[in-house]
């Protein structure tokens, strides 16, 4: 799997336009394999076209948490859900709060302006 590929399945869901119900982190963040060896403690799902995201890798410039320079934020907000596991997640049972947002999002791109990394939603 790809930098690119990983980005995929942890953030994009396209088909639904939002969170379909507050079951639905502990579904994807299950089906997207982000619960296997551990809980993943935080993500975040795209609902928007491939194009809409990868076109963000083109928008305004700005410095990423860890301080590298690579990263981009969106010109509009964009529905996204927020993933946050809950106090008492215990894994293998990963449980989550689900979160619908618009929000401008901050990604990481490389190589040919793809999309590698989540940075943060403002
Ligand atoms: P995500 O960060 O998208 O939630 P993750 O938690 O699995 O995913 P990583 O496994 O670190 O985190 O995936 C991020 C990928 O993005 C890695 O391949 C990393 O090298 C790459 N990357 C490129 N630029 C950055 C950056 N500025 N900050 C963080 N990761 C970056």
């Amino acid at each position: 799997e790809t930098p690119a590929e990983k980005f995929q399945r942890q953030h994009m869901d396209t088909e639904h336009s939002t969170a379909s119900s507050s079951n639905y982190c502990n579904l994807m963040m299950k089906a997207r394999d982000m619960t296997s060896g551990r809980c993943k403690p935080l993500n975040t799902f795209i609902h928007e076209p491939k194009s809409v995201v990868d076109a963000v890798c083109h928008q305004e410039n700005v410095t990423c948490k860890n301080g590298r320079t690579n990263c981009y934020k969106s010109n509009s907000r964009l529905s996204i859900t927020n993933c946050r596991q809950t106090g008492a997640s215990k894994y293998p049972n990963c449980q989550y709060e689900t979160s619908n947002l618009n929000k401008q999002i901050i990604v990481a791109c490389e190589g040919q302006y793809v999309p590698v990394h989540f940075d943060a939603y403002v």
